[in-house]
């Protein structure tokens, strides 16, 4: 499975938003290898946008810098997160990202035509409107353009991407997004303008092959990246031969992905990726996420303060499929208190304690029940529909179902061979549990797996905590750097 990120404009540093999707990406990455599976997971920065350059100018600074600045600290969140990509790209330093623009340029040469336009930018959204304001409520007022464009003939798409979608070989999800798509390609598509002024893009950007006065248009440039990024035989790999691709994106991007992007590569002859996930938006205490939004503006302070495992154990339990989600401090340290800490750490430290105790350390693993602790089929099937809070609830049951097999079986009060029985029972569930839990919470889980693995002497590690609580944290977030994070969509 070939599994990308939408990659974010980076006019400033990463918040929760950027860490919810990339979080939903590194467990489907880490679920697929688990099962055994060829796995490429992709993520990087779309370093090109118009909207880095004005954050530059506002800042002072030179536009490489700020964009170097920036691009880095979200490709710094892979160690914090524990994120498993396997490729990160920015795309105004990737050796190929430009080349491989450029030749998609040509191959949709056929579909390309130079017209006069004019119409109103949001440089927000890098894209033209009817009138204002800006529909997804960027303040800044619209920019008039006037400009000559390269346009691309999206129009000709019109009939074919109805049938990819209708016909579920472009698979969207969930159904209310790919209704949403269908209504916009039912409306009628018209032809877009690929292009700007390199005047206008301040000289930042691609520039279109054979007119170096215009730039390549930023999203053409960005939704790129999941074909640019793919060198020598990674493109036949997995782009030509790879049965499933699947781009993960906010709901803001959807139009870019679904109609925009499987029309250029049908324009140039290339194969398109076969599944769209689109998830909502986070908030922070009821508002946009923004500087000035604590810990949600900042997923490393988060981490620094309440640690890798309650972030994404949130970001995964907590976020539904369908909906935005409202973030707290609160809810984050409440959520991992009463799973991880009193729910899964409880019971595998309870476990742990009763072999030391009633069978010095000892397990006779042989000796357990065929109790059907498995959740493997659930943890897939939500997954399959791109339903992560679902799946991070089946591996909590199995937590509870741990839980209900202690009181039932009461190994405190059992023969030492009914201990045997019920405890090699409980040790293998905790096993399972280190094994469904390894996508979502990789470092919990690898705790799990040592604490149920014996030692060179045949017994289990002492019982220690595996997580720490959290409700009445001893120190805030540390001060999280201040840049302008304005929560908005990400372009690619
Ligand atoms: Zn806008």
């Amino acid at each position: 499975m070939y599994i990308t990120t939408t990659i974010p404009y980076v006019n400033a540093r990463p918040h929760l938003g950027h860490a919810l999707e990339l979080v939903q990406a590194d467990v489907l990455a880490r679920h697929h290898r688990r099962r055994g599976e060829p796995v490429r997971f992709q993520t990087g920065t779309d370093d090109n946008s118009l909207k880095n350059v004005l954050a530059a100018e506002a800042e002072g600074v030179p536009v490489r810098e700020l964009v170097d600045r920036n691009a880095a600290a979200f490709e710094a969140l892979r160690g914090p997160l524990d994120l498993s990509f396997d490729a990160f790209i920015r795309t105004s330093s990737h050796p190929g990202h430009r080349a491989g623009v450029e030749r998609i340029w040509e191959a949709t040469r056929h579909d390309l035509y130079q017209r006069h336009y004019e119409g109103l930018y949001c440089v927000g959204c890098e894209q033209f409107y009817p009138e204002g304001p800006c529909p997804d409520g960027h303040e800044a007022p619209l920019q008039l353009v006037s400009e000559q464009n390269w346009f691309f003939r999206l129009s000709r798409y019109q009939d074919i991407l109805l049938d990819l979608v209708r016909g579920g070989r472009l698979r969207i999800e969930p159904a209310a997004r790919r209704n949403e798509v269908l209504a916009f390609i039912e409306a009628g598509l018209d032809d877009i303008s690929v292009s700007r002024s390199a005047a206008r893009a301040r000289g930042w950007g691609i520039p279109v092959p054979g007119d170096p006065g215009q730039v390549v248009y930023v999203w053409w440039d960005a939704l790129a990246n999941y074909v640019t990024a793919l060198e020598g035989g990674d493109y036949d790999r997995w782009w030509v031969a790879e049965p499933r691709k699947v781009h993960l994106m906010g709901k803001g991007v959807i139009r870019f992905h679904a109609v925009y992007w499987p029309a250029m590569l049908l324009s140039a002859g290339k194969p398109l990726p076969t599944g769209i996930f689109v998830h909502d938006y986070l908030t922070a205490d009821g508002r946009k996420i923004s500087k000035s939004s604590g810990g949600a503006a900042d997923p490393v302070a988060l981490v620094d303060a309440y640690g890798v495992d309650a972030v994404r154990w949130w970001l995964l339990r907590e976020v539904p499929r369908v909906g935005d989600a409202d973030f707290t401090e609160g809810r984050l340290a409440a959520r991992a208190d009463e799973d991880l800490a009193n729910g899964l750490g409880n019971l595998v430290n309870r476990v742990v304690t009763m072999v030391h105790r009633f069978l010095d350390g000892r397990v006779p693993v042989e000796a357990r029940e065929e109790v059907p602790f498995d959740v493997d089929d659930a943890v897939h099937e939500a997954l399959e529909a791109f339903d992560f809070r679902r799946a991070a609830s089946a591996v909590q049951a199995l937590v509870e179902q741990a839980n209900r097999y202690v009181e039932r079986t009461r190994p405190w009060a059992r023969s030492r061979a009914g201990q045997e029985v019920a405890l090699a029972t409980l040790v293998h569930a905790c096993r399972t549990l280190a094994v469904q839990l390894e996508p979502f919470l990789p470092t919990a889980a690898a705790r799990v797996a040592a604490a149920v693995t014996f030692a060179g002497d045949g017994r289990l590690p002492r019982p220690e905590p595996l997580f720490r609580r959290l409700a009445v944290p001893t120190a805030g977030p540390r001060d999280a750097p201040r840049a302008g994070v304005d929560g908005g969509r990400s372009p690619a």
